[in-house]
């Protein structure tokens, strides 16, 4: 799962960085509204924590513009302003969820897993594979019963995989939403982190799930 976090102070957005990070989500950091809007039109986003006091554009008219763009990621809002007035005007304006500093870093992951738990459409956490099984909300994989540790990168590009099974992905696709929306796709680290992943999974065999796809990128068979 790939975050989008719009918020210029640098000490906070390091806080929640790091903290979902260690939950294996990968996250991205706009300082300002601009560059915000900008990387929230991408479309490799699961969900955007906005802060309201921004330079460049404010949150609310950051959203009211995203709304209006037909752009309907999950948003939460994460604002010192939290007189009642605002909570409405935000979630009229379309966020999905407001948290008010300072918050604990506990209650932040509790709103963002209920959000992206609402917008998934799986309709269990779990997802087996042949004998791969993903827990998507607590981002655990295990071979038969073995649990792998995988790294956050190589736990959301085998997400990815999941979520566009049985479909060729190519590199640039694969590239832009395990890491930067705006990857410079000259080098060939996709296909050394596939191959990691394969060989953390134990990718090889009759249950074979990552295939390549020659000249074009790859695709995760059921
Ligand atoms: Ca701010």
């Amino acid at each position: 799962m790939k975050i989008l976090l719009i918020e210029d102070e640098i000490k906070v957005s390091a806080f929640i960085k790091r903290g979902l990070e260690n939950e294996r989500y990968i996250v991205e950091v706009a300082q300002d509204g601009i560059k915000g809007l900008e990387m929230a039109h991408y479309p490799s986003f699961d969900l955007i924590i906005l802060d309201l006091m921004l330079p460049g554009i404010d949150g609310f008219t950051l959203l009211r513009q995203l709304r209006e763009a037909e752009i309907h990621t999950p948003l939460l809002i994460l604002s010192a302003k939290d007189a009642i007035e605002d909570r409405i005007h935000g979630l009229n304006l379309g966020a999905d969820d407001y948290l008010s500093k300072p918050f604990s870093f506990g209650e932040l992951l509790a709103r963002v897993r209920a959000l992206l738990r609402r917008s998934s459409t799986q309709s269990n956490n779990t997802t087996t594979i042949k004998d791969l099984k993903i827990n998507l909300m607590t981002h655990e994989v295990f071979k038969g019963n073995e649990q792998i540790e995988l790294t956050a990168k190589e736990y959301a590009l085998l997400e990815f995989f999941i979520n566009n099974a049985n479909r060729a992905i190519n590199r640039i696709t694969i590239a832009e939403h395990v890491w930067r929306y705006d990857f410079d796709p000259g080098t060939n680290f996709v296909d050394v982190y596939i191959n990691r992943l394969r060989k953390k999974i134990k990718d090889t065999g009759e249950n074979k799930l990552i295939h390549t796809v020659r000249g074009y990128g790859y695709i995760l068979k059921t």
